[in-house]
């Protein structure tokens, strides 16, 4: 049998019908550019997140950009993040020219461990930006406490938790804005890149529209620098139409992880990511732990099950950060993590027969 990470296909076999209708759609009234389909999408996506704004943007890379450039968060300020994330979420803070400030995560959950925020906090912090990894919130009610005492924006990185509650309230509704990512693998993901920014704040909003087009808020009237990072109609149209479907998604998803953790519970080293208590998890990754990741990676693969490491190599560590001095053993947690988190296959479709042979080759993996 061949498992893949992400099935795609499974989704796009559902759903190719409506899908193509949209594109057929799209073409007939040539609105590439901003058309209807990018306000319908953003009013969706609004109410679904609760949210009085929502403005489509390139990618997440690009909502993440759009919220620090909206706050005026540039060179010589500083961004607290968590040290395992996507990349996308530092290179968000220096492409705006500010400095990306690192903080461990817990061991637990994963989140940014809030215990260890204050202490990085300097005159220059703007910002603080939790990441919802793996579709569990952040420690919020902590993030939340902290950005108040020091009078910093919170922007929440929600690229990995579109459906995730927060004692009851979207990710993506709590900070000042909230960052999405419509990459195809996300619990909702787009047929190539997109992305999303959502905020309560009007005036915000309104700058983010203008940022994502060029600046201008007429045509050919630039009321400031802009980027041209706008949502694609055609994605708009694809994702209003996936966006119907995501709450049965994401009870899928959580249904193949509660199997996960009965089946694998006990086998061999095997740990889980614990749940926050106040976090409604949707599980956009399902993450174990072991120390011999790399001999049970190549044995699934061996198999024929596809797995993910999320991530290989903390922010610090990354080549490309070299400039910002961080050194190996800053942040304990982060690296100790990296070296044992093994991402199991995890999308809405996955099946019984599916699981049953993954946990037959995990045990048989620490049988042998
Ligand atoms: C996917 C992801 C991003 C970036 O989104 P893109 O659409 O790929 O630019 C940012 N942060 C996190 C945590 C992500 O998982």
């Amino acid at each position: 049998m061949q498992i893949p990470f992400v099935d795609l296909a499974a989704q796009h076999r559902a759903l190719e019908k409506e899908i193509l209708a949209a594109i057929r759609d799209s073409l007939a009234r040539c609105d590439f550019i901003l058309g209807s389909a990018v306000e319908e999408f953003e009013r969706a996506f609004a109410a679904f997140v609760e949210t009085g704004h929502a403005v489509g943007v390139s990618s997440g890379l690009d909502a993440l950009r759009l919220a620090l450039m909206a706050l005026d968060v540039g060179p010589g300020d500083e961004v607290v993040l968590p040290a395992n994330t996507y990349i996308a979420t530092a290179f968000a803070v220096t492409s705006v020219g500010a400095r990306p400030v690192l903080c461990d995560c817990r061991a637990d959950t994963y989140g940014i461990d809030t215990r260890k925020i204050e202490a990085v906090l300097t005159a220059r912090t703007k910002a603080i930006l939790p990441v919802h990894l793996t579709g569990q919130a952040a420690d919020m009610d902590e993030v939340l406490d902290i950005a108040r005492r020091h009078k910093l924006h919170v922007v929440e990185d929600a690229a990995q938790a579109h459906g995730t509650k927060h004692r009851g309230k979207p990710c993506g509704s709590i900070g000042i804005i909230g960052c999405f990512s419509f990459y195809p693998g996300k619990n909702l993901g787009a047929c190539g890149d997109a992305g999303m920014t959502t905020t309560n704040d009007e005036r915000l909003a309104e700058v983010m529209r203008e940022i994502r087009n060029n600046g201008q808020r007429e045509k050919y009237h630039h009321v400031r620098q802009g980027l041209n990072a706008r949502l694609d109609t055609m994605q708009a149209a694809i994702l209003s139409i996936k966006l119907m479907h995501l709450p049965d998604w994401n009870a899928a998803r959580n249904r193949a992880a509660a199997a996960y953790r009965q089946r694998l519970q006990g086998v061999g080293d095997l740990a889980f990511q614990q749940i926050a208590p106040r976090s409604t998890h949707v599980q956009h990754l399902f993450v174990v732990e072991t120390a011999r990741r790399d001999g049970l990676l190549q044995h699934l693969k061996s198999r024929g099950v596809a797995t993910g490491v999320h991530y290989p190599v903390p922010v610090h560590l990354q080549p490309c950060y070299a400039s910002l001095g961080y050194h190996l053993g800053d942040f304990p947690v982060a690296e100790h993590l990296a070296r044992r988190m093994l991402s199991l296959p995890m999308f809405p479709e996955l099946d019984e027969r599916q699981i049953d042979y993954i946990e037959t080759h995990v045990r048989e993996f620490y049988a042998a």
